[in-house]
């Protein structure tokens, strides 16, 4: 038998030997709150999932986490944007509103947080970034109290069917479709839109390409009524199974304001963790049942579906949530947040975006919206709902969900699909086995390469310990290269 122990090749920080990590391992959701200072736990949903820990760490995210061994040695640390990016969202509507709304609705703090279960790993340390860029500790949780803070997982779940299925949920990026909003009766016409949102993704560069990276579940979660809160110019709250609600619409109403209204989200953020965890999960989506057009992203992508077309706002908003992109157009509130650093294909600087390598020679920056630069790379304006703010290109799906990715947003996908899934599933009789074929396999051993393959060749590799390096190839990713890169470490 072979031993399979791994090393990450994946943007190592100084505080961690990552050659001491497997490339992914089972892990556990916590269910967390978040103030503007503090991170609490407040239960665990104990089901079978997994941690691709070889995610990279993000200073932009604006929340990190930590774990610690039994010395307190730091052995894994992570980032994720959900909380900051609910805090930006909260504070600027709280001045709009003048109250704190985070202050007084807690609740909407919540999230949920995967988390690696590592054999050393005995607590969780979280931080919160401050105005200054700094992380400062918020909190932590221990370990030990895992099962026994087991909240399980939603009751209203009536059941779940994978709709798309590429191989081991250890290794692929699990996506959930979520419905809220449909009653008893509308399960059907839940079941089909989420078909429609799953053949949509899978079809759409570079998801189509992807797809044999990715699985694809729907659960069932039937609601009291039918719609979402304040989904209409009279409509009041509605008894919803994750509590999705037209936030800014309320304000409206409180405020006498005249904002646009299509954020849309959960209250309940809780449930819809607890019962996206009855399937391995990495990312989910939640379509609401309601003629309102509105959609969001914050821990996880939300799209209404009472109109043609919303197959296209739901892959906006996975843009958002899964792919951590900014919107490219200019319609709603400019929120910048210091706490939060700028997604990937946003830039203050035109100049020297960081999609540079994109942009051809001749392209001038600033790019003027001109048809001779149509379809081009370059830095355009507006961008991220700011006038002094950078896009990539004039069109792409971030800007208008009819279009398609631009390459740096397409760029973004592929590195994030590779942080929730690596290019092969493992070694079995000689032959490195994986689902697709473009990926580059060099075998070595004490830093000498003795044999390159393709998936599926055999290698004779001898009973002495050796380290097999994976790259998945593709046009679409120019820099970053070592987010699609796994290499496995084999002893006898
Ligand atoms: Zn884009």
């Amino acid at each position: 038998m072979w031993l399979l122990a791994a090393l990450s090749a994946c943007t190592p920080t100084a505080l961690l030997d990552p050659a001491a990590l497997p490339p992914e391992t089972p892990g556990v959701v916590l269910l967390a709150t978040a103030s503007t200072t503090l991170v609490t736990v407040g239960g665990t949903v104990v089901t079978e999932q997994y941690v691709d820990i070889d995610e990279p760490t993000d200073d932009r995210d604006g929340f990190r986490y930590q774990i610690l061994d039994g010395a307190g040695e730091v052995i894994y640390e992570r980032t994720t944007n959900g909380p900051m990016v609910v805090q930006a969202f909260l504070g600027y509507w709280s001045d709009a509103a003048g109250v704190d709304l985070l202050d007084n609705l807690p609740v909407l703090g919540r999230f949920p947080l995967h988390v690696p279960l590592l054999p050393e790993g005995r607590e969780v340390r979280f931080q919160l970034r401050d105005e200054t860029g700094a992380y400062r500790e918020a909190g932590s949780y221990d370990l030990a109290y895992v099962e026994g803070d087991d909240m399980g997982t939603y009751d209203l779940v009536t059941g779940f069917e994978t709709l798309h299925s590429s191989g081991p949920s250890s290794n692929r990026m699990d996506l959930v479709i979520l419905g809220d909003g449909y009653t008893a009766e509308e399960q059907g016409l839940f079941a089909e839109h989420a078909d429609r949102v799953a053949e949509a993704l899978l079809a759409e560069p570079p998801y189509d390409t992807l797809a044999p990276f990715i699985n694809i579940h729907r659960v069932d979660t039937p609601s009291a009524e039918s719609g979402a809160s304040f989904d209409g110019p009279t409509a009041g709250p509605r008894d919803t199974a994750f509590g999705s609600i037209f936030a800014v619409e309320l304000i409206n109403r409180l405020t006498g304001g005249n904002y646009n209204s299509v954020a849309v989200f959960q209250s309940k953020q809780w449930e819809v963790a607890q019962a996206a965890s009855v399937v391995p999960w990495d990312t989910a989506i939640v379509l609401i049942n309601t003629p309102k057009f509105g959609g969001m992203a914050v821990h996880v992508a939300s799209a209404t579906t009472g109109f043609d077309g919303f197959e296209r706002t739901a892959i906006h908003e996975m843009g958002h949530s899964f792919g951590l992109l900014g919107d490219e157009y200019a319609y709603d509130a400019c929120i910048q947040d210091p706490r939060l650093g700028l997604p990937v294909n946003i830039t203050r600087d035109p100049q020297d975006p960081p999609w540079a390598h994109w942009i051809d020679d001749d392209v001038p920056l600033p790019t003027p919206s001109t048809s001779s630069w149509q379809g081009h790379v370059g830095a355009f304006s507006p961008a991220y709902n700011c006038g002094d703010l950078y896009r990539p290109r004039q069109n792409c799906t971030m800007r208008d969900s009819t279009r398609g990715f631009c390459p740096v947003c397409t760029e973004q996908i592929v590195r994030r699909t590779f942080r929730f899934a690596d290019p092969v599933d493992g070694l079995s009789h000689g032959r490195m086995e994986g689902p697709v074929e473009n990926v580059e396999l060099e075998w070595s051993r004490d830093g000498e390469v003795f044999a390159t393959s393709a998936p599926g060749e055999r290698v004779r590799h001898g009973k002495r310990p050796f380290e097999v390096r994976a790259t998945y190839v593709t046009d679409h990713v120019r820099v970053g290269l070592d987010d699609l890169t796994q290499v496995y470490r084999y002893a006898p």
